[in-house]
């Protein structure tokens, strides 16, 4: 029998089945390799098996207990595989990240007050007596903390025999959502849209429907009326955001709505929940799974819908290992398990757009904030015309708008999108710029921890006194602004506004979403922002976002920089005037007739996106065209070459694809590696994954070589 195992090896193995038990594709199982006993799952028989002596063949160890894995998770398995051109156990291992939930659930003992008072009370050992309850049973971690004591103070009574023991079932139960809970009256426009999107739900058929309307319309209150149908058939629903939209603020707003909070599936979930949220995934008790883009390899018993929010974030794009597009996968998964995907965004992605527009998916529009709040009017800074002086970033028209706004007890969001202090070091004397040591890039220094750090890898060095290279002293000087430079320059001008930064590199998890939250509680005055400000945040206090540099994505040059920017300076300025005050956006750029600056300013995204689209189609770019790359990475530069050229003569032949390349990445060195990259290009209908196969094919790869393919790039560095 054929068991697929969770690594990168072409397909599945061949073992025997065990004496006891029967087998069936799906079930999770232990076999052993080589030394090792390893987690696989049991697949259909491909039929080419046939060479391995059954003499030689080792058995299956045995079966766990959890659900098997269904067919439509193994298909949806072989699918991204084939689509990505990964090995069919890489994705499995995406898919076997808790493998603790696949055995019995271990039983834990829990303790409730049932025996006689101990001989000796105390002042702790009464709180413990409090919080214990003589019908439910607590752990001994819990009720220590209950009770604010020691875990010792709690087994003495249970040792005094006060605490009774008792078997606790191991993982407390989801519970069922409230679907009446916090139901909101819907305007007009989002009764209808909610009403499409139910009858979706109802239809049990897979489609697609795009959710476009404008920050703050309440898309999100439309498709959770969506979420609530599914639940409602008994359904499973998961809710996919980018990562850094998973918010305190995101999940009590499903709270409120349905009365009970989400079940989260992302990085900073514990172990021990990840388990009980993989268990009760697979059992189809976990009904509305908020998660970022892993959650699409849980184990649903039951899905019924998937609602991808932003779904125009580059964030769902998974860049290592099996590389794939989380937005495209759930439609897949949608597409192979018959049920509704919706799509919802302000600035939805080029190809969702085209797919909307021209009937392929079904386009349900909001074009009115709720309530009282207006769309924030845009207003372009040309900096050719008020250019600030050096070592300065706001603009005098900026600096006007924030003390007016602060003036009026509103509050103020300044986006740059640079963390640390500053991009660039270099020497007055010799103009030497600091570069990291393994990749090809400036270290940017962050003062406020005093090093110079390399944003590709994390290289850390302390910042120099004197010149590395000319040994001069008092010579460096910090090249342009990051967040905490521009704060230096708030702090002088503003001395008594309160400010705060947000940005990756200052906050993390739990605290940036504390942060989040005091910032809508109105703690701040002025907010220093990178990316992590521009998602789907709700500050209801905020009347005033300026952008410091609008430039700053155009200059990547790749070929979607201009719809970036659009997304990102729409979704940043879209923070503003959410409540009752109006808002405003002042947008600092060199560029204010650029085609996407007039565009926002104007309000008139279609137009752009027109312009875009024909750009796009007129140099067969996607979403009229398709492409891949190939990143070749190795820490020989000599080998790597060969490699190289070896595959640059192999390239198959036809007209119906071009390859550029071998050519250096424009990050030609992370991490000691070295980078060479081919990007195929091709019409819309090409097999462009026939095409790598057939490319890579019998080519032996060296040792020191990596060959990572990406269908449908997003990166191009
Ligand atoms: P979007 O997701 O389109 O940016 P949201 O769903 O976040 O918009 O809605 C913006 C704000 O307006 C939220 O605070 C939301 O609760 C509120 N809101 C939207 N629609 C309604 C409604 N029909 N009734 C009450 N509040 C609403
Ligand atoms: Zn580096």
């Amino acid at each position: 029998m054929q068991v697929l195992l969770p690594y990168g090896f072409a397909g599945a193995y061949s073992y025997l089945e065990p004496e006891d038990v029967a087998l069936a594709p799906g079930d999770y199982v232990r076999v052993p390799l080589g030394p090792r006993q390893v987690i696989g799952v049991v697949w259909e028989d491909s039929g080419d098996a046939g060479e391995v002596e059954v003499s030689k063949l080792r058995a299956v160890i045995e079966r766990y207990a959890a659900p098997p894995m269904r067919d439509l998770h193994r298909r949806f398995l072989q699918w991204v595989a084939n689509y990505t051109v990964s090995p069919p156990g890489a994705v499995l291992r995406m898919c076997l990240r808790v493998p603790e939930a696949l055995g019995p659930p271990r039983t834990v003992t829990g303790y409730r007050r049932g025996g006689p008072q101990p001989q000796r009370m105390t002042p702790q050992r009464a709180r413990v007596l409090d919080c214990a309850d003589d019908r439910l049973a607590w752990q001994v971690s819990e009720l220590a903390e209950m009770a604010g004591v020691s875990t010792g103070v709690v087994k003495g009574l249970v040792d005094a025999g006060t605490l009774l023991p008792e078997a606790l079932p191991p993982f407390a139960p989801f519970a069922r959502p409230d679907l009446a809970a916090g139901r909101v009256t819907l305007s007009k426009e989002q009764t209808s849209a909610a009403q499409t999107l139910r009858a979706k739900v109802a239809a049990r058929a897979f489609s697609v429907a795009l959710l476009d309307g404008v920050t703050g319309s309440g898309k999100t209150e439309v498709y959770l009326e969506a979420v609530a149908a599914a639940v409602a058939a008994g359904r499973q629903v998961l809710i996919l955001l980018p990562e850094i939209a998973l918010t305190a603020q995101f999940l009590q707003r499903i709270e409120a709505r349905f009365g009970v909070p989400p079940v989260e599936w992302h990085s900073a979930v514990r172990p021990r929940e990840r388990e009980r949220v993989w268990r009760g995934v697979a059992d189809g008790s976990a009904p509305i799974v908020v998660g970022a883009r892993s959650a699409l390899f849980l184990p649903y018993d039951n899905l019924g819908l998937i609602v991808i929010d932003e779904e125009h974030e580059p964030a769902f794009k998974q860049e290592d290992g099996v590389i794939y597009h989380a937005r495209d996968m759930a439609i897949v998964c949608g597409s192979l398990g018959s049920f509704p995907v919706v799509l919802a965004s302000a600035t939805p992605s080029l190809e969702t757009y085209l797919n909307a527009t021209t009937g392929r998916y079904e386009h349900v529009r909001l074009t009115a904030r709720h309530g009282a709040a207006d769309l924030p009017e845009i207003v372009p800074v040309d900096m050719r015309a008020v250019h600030p002086p050096a070592g300065s970033w706001l603009s005098e028209p900026l600096h006007a708008a924030v003390t007016e706004t602060l003036d009026d007890k509103g509050q103020v969001l300044l986006y740059l999108n640079r963390r640390g202090y500053a991009p660039l070091t270099l020497c007055r004397t010799c103009g030497f710029r600091i570069e990291c040591p393994d990749c090809e890039a400036w270290l940017v220094e962050h003062r406020f921890r005093r090093q110079l750090m390399c944003h590709h890898c994390g290289h850390v060095a302390p910042i120099p006194t004197e010149c590395p290279a000319c040994g001069n002293e008092d010579t460096l000087v910090a090249c342009g602004p990051g967040v905490e430079r521009l704060a230096d320059e708030v702090r002088e001008k503003f001395p008594d506004a309160r400010l705060t930064i947000l940005s990756s590199d200052l906050v993390r998890g739990q605290s940036l979403r504390e942060a989040v939250h005091d910032i809508a509680q109105g703690k701040h005055d002025i907010v220093i922002g990178t990316q992590l400000v521009a998602k789907g945040h709700h500050f209801p206090g905020l009347t005033l976002v300026g952008v410091v540099d609008g430039d700053i994505g155009l200059n990547n040059g790749d070929l979607r920089a201009a719809e970036r920017t659009y997304q990102v300076l729409c979704q940043v300025a879209g923070r503003a005037g959410r409540a009752e005050k109006a808002g405003r956006a002042l947008i600092q750029t060199y560029r204010p007739d650029h085609a996407l600056i007039e565009a926002l300013v104007a309000g008139d995204r279609d137009r752009f996106y027109g312009h875009e689209l024909s750009t796009r189609e007129n140099a067969h770019l996607p979403p009229y065209g398709r492409l891949a790359s190939l990143i070749v990475t190795g820490s020989k530069q000599g080998v790597l070459q060969d490699f190289t050229r070896r595959l640059a003569r192999k390239v198959p032949q036809t007209a119906l694809a071009k390859v550029f390349g071998p050519a250096p990445a424009p990050l030609a060195l992370i991490r000691g590696r070295h980078r060479i990259r081919f990007l195929v290009k091709a019409g819309r209908d090409f097999n462009i994954q026939g095409f790598l196969r057939a490319w890579l094919a019998d080519i032996d790869v060296p040792a020191s070589v990596r060959v990572n393919v990406d269908v449908d790039p997003y990166s191009f560095m």
